[in-house]
């Protein structure tokens, strides 16, 4: 064994074995401590906006809810159950703003706490905004695919040790996240694939470990020229609610939509959440093909630097018969499913999302 991996490995092994494992808290605050710690973060109680709230239109009906949350260039979606458990899949950027929108979501649905959050990657676009959240709402567990040996991402980790947090691996497969919605892990690459790539760049490019493990982090890693990519670790999402499917796809590349179709893991389903905000590098045509979606919906901050949504994915979209929706256009976009397969969108306003010629 040589000196890097050594050292590597010894710096991992501290890393996972200094994280306890401790029961899931089974404290229900009270809403008033919600409140106040939503006062707290805010510096104020939700101010008044000018947008309509996408407020359930029956509270009492037997549906699927699911959020699509405006926080700019990055990914966070709340789902709520029928049987009234919330959960979060990524959490945007690590910014005020990107807080505020996520409880606000919470607290339109009436959720006061998360069961649980799943990070789809370590890249700050989908895990930064996470680190403030978890301070201020009561969370049953986070779950992680790729645990980064970087000092801001094990920062984070610490931060949910400290709180008591459980900090859970998921692998391909079912998800125990209620009886009335079925959540598959349709890809999820495996953790030590990661380590030996990090440890073969790093010794490659002659970076210490940990600063290289740091670079990998940059938002969507698009405009990084390194070899290694952390979307290629997205973990992929098949979301069932009666006859509805759904696939949330984090930051997936063209690689992992690959290796899902020859898994022959892709559904036919309904509503696909675009990978990657949109990039040309993802949504490939033969894995649209399979999905077929009815409804794709785009998370993307406007003008952002990466040129999301890329006209090509749009077009691919296009002619497979989806409709569109982005965020930068509809802001937080509301899909309420019943179990029939079939569901509401809120805004009903639609911008198209194609550009204008
Ligand atoms: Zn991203």
């Amino acid at each position: 064994m040589d000196g890097l991996t050594g050292r590597f490995r010894e710096f991992v092994l501290t890393m996972r074995t200094s994280i306890p494992r401790f029961p899931p808290p089974f404290v229900f605050r009270r809403r008033s401590t919600w409140t106040l710690a939503l006062a707290f973060v805010l510096g104020v109680v939700v101010p008044n906006s000018s947008a309509q709230p996408l407020r359930s239109e029956s509270p009492g009906a037997e549906s699927l809810v699911v959020r699509f949350i405006d926080v700019g260039q990055g990914d966070s979606i709340l789902l709520k159950t029928s049987s009234g458990r919330g959960w979060l899949i990524d959490g945007g950027q690590s910014t005020r703003d990107v807080t505020q929108a996520i409880l606000k979501s919470m607290e339109e649905e009436g959720l006061s706490k998360l069961d649980g959050i799943l990070m789809t990657h370590p890249h700050l676009d989908h895990f930064g905004g996470l680190s403030r959240l978890v301070e201020v709402v009561e969370v049953g567990r986070v779950f992680y695919n790729i645990d980064v040996p970087a000092p801001t991402y094990q920062g984070f980790v610490k931060k949910l040790a400290a709180r008591g947090i459980p900090y859970e691996r998921v692998n391909p497969g079912l998800l125990d996240w209620g009886a009335d919605v079925t959540v598959d892990v349709i890809a999820a690459k495996a953790q030590e694939e990661f380590d030996r790539e990090l440890i073969r760049e790093a010794q490659r490019t002659e970076t210490p470990i940990e600063e290289y493990a740091e670079s990998l982090l940059d938002l969507c890693g698009s405009s990084s020229t390194l070899a290694l990519n952390l979307n290629d670790y997205s973990i992929v999402l098949h979301v069932s609610y009666g006859s509805f499917d759904l696939l949330l796809t984090g930051d997936a590349t063209e690689e992992v939509e690959t290796q899902a179709l020859a898994q022959q893991r892709v559904p036919d389903g309904e509503v696909l959440k675009v990978a990657h905000h949109g990039s040309r590098y993802s949504s490939t045509r033969a894995f649209l093909d399979r999905f077929t979606p009815e409804l794709a919906i785009i998370q993307v901050g406007a003008g952002n630097s990466y040129g999301h949504p890329h006209a090509e994915s749009l077009d691919r979209l296009s002619q497979v018969g989806s409709d569109s929706r982005r965020n930068d256009h509809d802001g937080t976009i509301r899909l309420q499913v019943r179990s029939d397969g079939s569901y509401r969108i809120s805004p009903r306003s639609q911008t198209p999302a194609l550009p204008l010629e």
